[in-house]
Formats: structure tokens, C-alpha cells, sequence
């Protein structure tokens, strides 16, 4: 028996992936962590691994244990780094995986050294810059250092922070990445390789650490620009679509969706099979978004609904039932989205729910 097709599906362009980490590996001059934490911001974790595991990355930046267990158990080479502190019930598991992760405590301190004792976790120190979400402040450095020195259950191969506002306020971004450079310059390496590490990125694509030699780039790489004036030269990844099911001729007065948008003329409305239980914000509604039929922007009518939309296509004289329509891609970027929805693109591109297929090209 044949299976029908879905009737909402992203398409993967996995070349357009690599076409951003050269991108990304440009801009660093130095080595690239793939960020693919959160099903790799909705583009399917282990596929994006996949396609990144003979790049020779020296990391692939995960969540949580679960997420690195996942890619250890597709066989993935390359090591997972755990972003942020660890809860104690998952550090055995990264222990004896060999997982890398980020020491933000005294506590993990004690307890990774502990797992260590028959053989060494080599784990990075994390340092609190500025983000306030784990980590070390500048003054708890040396005390953090002191525990490390005496902890041969660890192995120090390398430090990182975070920023909070690379994309919002440079004037904070450029005193932190100073501050960061200033403190980095002063930890020891024992170890080699050391990876120093702070930008996301917005990080890469406008600041410079003269420190760091790992960059951590996540929405990059998934061709889209936290600066819009730097979009042109990425890809996006993921292209969000669905298809027209009817176009209905309602009359001028008639209303549209739950809350009865009414028609201000005589209106063909085409019904296409995604909503908000694709993933689809619902407060995309009332808000003059688009979408692309047949290479036309389509105006949304009405509100978004759990499995279904409706958009204006009067003008378009091409259309019928069956014909594709983009809710997001190369054309339409799903950052000018995430402004009308109120959002960022981080979220629209993690919140595409499991009932949207993934399509790899
Ligand atoms: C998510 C994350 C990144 C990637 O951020 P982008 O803005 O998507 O590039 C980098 N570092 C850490 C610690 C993160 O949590």
C-alpha cells in the first residue's frame, strides 16, 4: 500500500550546512564546536551529525547526556561537549563515555575528580564573563584553579564563557571578550590541545578574542544571521513547507478562522495544511505575515489554527489545490518571522514539532 505524504515537512539541505561551516571556519581562522544541541535547532540531531562527523570538528556541542548518549549510539566519532553544568545523576555517564564536560562548580569539581581516579576526565573550566548562568566569576578563578591542581581525576584541556549580548550591545560584548582575553592569558596549559573558547555566533561573525582558538557557532550554521545585514553570505538549512488542500471564493463580509477575521472584498482563500501544532507560531497572526505560493507573497488571513492556515490568493492567477507553499526557507528568512511573532529564530527552529517530516537533500 503507498503512504500518503505528510502534509507539512521541512526540507534539510545538509550541502547548505556545510556551505556555513566553511563560512563559520573563515571567520574563526581557528577550529569550529558545532552547536547541534536541541535536535540540532530542529534540523534532526543525529542526521546533522552525521553530516558533520567527517569535518573534522574536534567537538559537537550538546545539551544534556541524553543528547551525547544519542549520537554515541549513531555512531558518531567525534566528542560530545556538554554545554553548561552538569546535574550529578549524568556525570558517571559522561565519565565513562569520555564526554567532555564544562566545570561551573566546586561541586563538579569534586565529583568529576572522583570519577576520575582510575582514569583522567578531561573536562574545560567555565568561566562566568558576564551570562550568569553557570560557571566561575572572575575572582572564584584562582580558588576553582586550586581545586583543579589538586584533583588528578581531572584533566584542564581547555576553558570557555558565554555571551549574552553579542547580538545587542557591543560596547558590554567588547569589554567582556577584553576581560575574557585578560583572564585566559593567565590559565595554565598543561594539556594539548587547550581549547579557549567564548563565541557564539554573533561572537564570530563581529567581535575578536585574541585568546580564543575554538569558536561555538549554533544559528550560524544553520544559515541564518543573528545580524540581518550579514545574512547574504549563508544558507539556510531548513526550507518549512506545505500545500494548498482547497481554495475557497468567499464573499466580501465573510469571516475567516476562529475570532471571524471579516473580509473586506470578495477573497479567494487558499487552506494550507500546517498551524500551531506544526510548530507554526500562532502569533503570527494579524500580523501582515506571508507566505510564498508560486513564488508570490501570500497574505495570512485570520489566525493560525492547531493543523491548518489560510492565506489570501486572490492575486495570484497560478494556484490550485496540491501546489506547494514556503513558510520559511531561502526566500522567505525565518528571522523576519520571528520578529512578527515576537520571538527569535533560536525558538521558531526549535519549537517545529516531530509531526513535521524531516527531509534530508
Ligand atoms: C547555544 C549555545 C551556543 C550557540 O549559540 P548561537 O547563538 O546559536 O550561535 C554557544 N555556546 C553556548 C554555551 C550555547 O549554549
Amino acid at each position: 500500500m503507498t503512504e500518503s505524504p505528510p502534509r507539512a515537512w521541512a526540507e534539510i539541505d545538509l550541502s547548505a550546512l556545510l556551505h556555513n561551516l566553511a563560512v563559520a571556519r573563515k571567520l574563526s581562522g581557528k577550529e569550529v564546536m558545532a552547536v547541534i544541541k536541541a535536535e540540532a535547532y530542529g534540523h534532526g540531531l543525529e542526521e546533522t551529525a552525521r553530516a558533520l562527523d567527517s569535518c573534522g570538528l574536534p567537538f559537537l556541542g550538546v545539551a544534556n547526556a541524553g543528547e551525547a548518549r544519542r549520537l554515541a549510539r549513531a555512531g558518531i566519532k567525534t566528542t560530545p561537549y556538554i554545554l553548561g553544568a552538569t546535574l550529578p545523576a549524568e556525570r558517571a555517564e559522561i565519565a565513562s563515555n569520555e564526554w567532555t564536560p564544562c566545570l561551573c562548580s566546586l561541586d563538579e569539581i569534586a565529583h568529576f575528580n572522583q570519577l576520575g581516579r582510575a582514569k583522567p576526565i578531561s573536562a574545560h573550566l567555565a568561566l562566568d564573563t558576564g551570562m550568569g548562568r553557570g560557571g566561575f566569576l572572575p575572582d572564584q578563578i584562582p580558588e576553582a584553579l586550586v581545586a583543579i591542581k589538586s584533583s588528578p581525576g581531572i584533566k584542564l584541556t581547555g576553558i570557555g564563557s558565554h555571551l549574552p549580548v553579542a547580538d545587542e550591545d557591543e560596547t558590554f560584548t567588547r569589554q567582556q571578550i577584553a576581560l575574557y582575553d585578560k583572564i585566559a592569558a593567565t590559565i595554565p596549559q598543561d594539556h594539548s590541545p587547550f581549547y579557549i573558547h567564548i563565541s557564539n555566533s554573533a561572537g564570530l561573525m563581529k567581535y575578536h578574542s585574541t585568546t580564543s582558538n575554538l569558536a561555538r557557532p549554533g544559528l550560524l550554521l544553520y544559515g541564518i544571521s543573528p545580524f540581518p545585514d550579514e545574512q547574504k553570505q549563508l544558507k539556510p538549512v531548513m526550507s518549512l513547507k506545505t500545500r494548498i488542500s482547497v481554495i475557497n471564493e468567499l464573499p466580501k463580509g465573510h469571516g475567516v478562522s476562529y475570532g471571524r477575521t471579516l473580509l473586506t472584498r470578495d477573497t479567494k482563500a487558499a487552506v494550507l495544511g500546517i498551524g500551531y501544532g506544526d510548530g507554526y507560531p500562532r502569533s503570527l497572526s494579524e500580523k501582515g505575515t506571508k507566505v510564498l505560493i508560486n513564488g508570490t507573497l501570500c497574505p495570512l488571513l485570520g489566525r493560525v489554527t492547531m493543523d491548518q492556515i489560510i492565506v489570501d490568493v486572490t492575486k495570484l492567477s497560478e494556484c490550485q489545490p496540491g501546489d506547494e507553499a514556503i513558510l520559511f526557507g531561502t526566500d522567505l528568512i525565518v528571522s523576519d518571522l520571528a520578529l512578527k511573532a515576537g520571538s527569535i529564530p533560536w525558538e521558531l527552529l526549535t519549537q517545529i514539532t516531530p509531526r513535521v517530516e524531516r527531509r534530508y537533500l
